[in-house]
């Protein structure tokens, strides 16, 4: 099952000191049932900067030792995680304990004296308060109660490959980074690959047989209705297989379900055979970024 899981307890440095709260045995448990873990940081959504300043609640207020008030970023964090809960059909959250965002049933008390009192963090309150059956790395065990996973048939037993499966993430997950740093970066030359944009953007990884495969990454352009993808890669060993064109309609879908209209981009002259291939239709003049011919292309998503 997909289960949205704190970005901290799967390794991901975003926790307010810069570090992680990486849980082994939860990272361990999903691999080993097959869940797909779709990474959160709510504070990160809601803006906050890492590292930042600890903050505890107090009451309905989110503040911080010096008493600047964050209330507004940890409701929008909030807010982002259910989106992206329910974007990638999740079934159940495992969220970091204590924390005043993602604590479930127990959080520290707003003295910054270590204290803790019953009561949810700001998005595990929000997600419980729509149906989400929320966990902690600390009974996390307890998600064997729930519907087991669907196991994909195996190249074996059905004679084809294996179908891909999606994950999509904010921020950008470790797998993204990795396809297009070797993509991008080794392969092709960037020097900019990874930009601000990055924080905000949606990043979406396909895995097959269990391995990240391919990747691109989209975003609400300037127009209404108007998305924006863009570092669509495919691995190496991964290439000739149509993947390409399965994570660009997986985005297409994805950005229809949130009311997108249409999608633009900035093809690599060189690819453009491709993209023409999806639909897409090229619009102006050729431009260079990092001195490479790149075109602006489009595509109306079906109503
Ligand atoms: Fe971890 Fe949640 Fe805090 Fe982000 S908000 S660092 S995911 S506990």
């Amino acid at each position: 099952m997909n289960l949205l899981v704190s970005a901290c307890l799967l390794g991901i440095g975003c926790k307010y000191s810069g570090g992680d709260n990486l849980c082994p045995a939860l990272v361990s448990a999903l691999q080993s049932g097959g869940h797909t873990a779709v990474p959160v940081c709510p504070e990160v959504y809601g803006g906050l900067p890492t590292p930042r300043p600890p903050a505890e609640r107090r009451g309905s207020r989110v503040v911080t030792e010096a008493g600047a008030d964050v209330t507004a970023q940890y409701r929008k964090g909030a807010e982002a995680a259910l989106a992206l809960y329910r974007l990638c059909g999740c079934q159940a959250a495992v969220l970091k304990a204590n924390s005043p965002s993602c604590g479930c049933g127990c959080i520290y008390d707003g003295s910054f004296t270590h204290t803790r009192v019953p009561g949810d963090g700001v998005a595990a309150q929000l997600l419980k308060a729509n149906g989400v059956p929320v966990f902690t790395e600390e009974n996390f065990t307890d998600l064997h109660g729930l519907a087991a996973p669907a196991s994909p048939a195996s190249e074996n037993e059905a004679g084809q490959s294996p179908a891909p499966e999606f994950v999509l993430s904010n921020p950008l997950p470790p797998d993204a980074a990795r396809i297009r740093q070797e993509v991008f970066v080794q392969e092709q030359g960037f020097a900019e690959e990874f930009d601000s944009i990055d924080r905000t953007a949606w990043h979406l990884v396909l895995y097959r047989g269990g391995q990240p495969a391919a990747v691109c990454r989209f975003f609400p352009g300037e127009e209404p209705g108007s998305y924006t993808v863009g570092r669509l890669a495919v691995r190496r060993p991964f290439r000739k297989m149509g993947l390409g064109a399965q994570v660009l309609a997986e985005a297409e879908r994805r950005i229809a379900a949130l009311g997108g209209k249409k999608v633009v981009l900035a093809a690599q002259v060189r690819a453009g055979g491709f993209y023409l291939r999806q639909g897409y239709a090229p619009r102006g003049e050729e431009f260079l970024e990092e001195y490479c011919p790149h075109i602006q292309m489009e595509k109306t998503l079906a109503e």
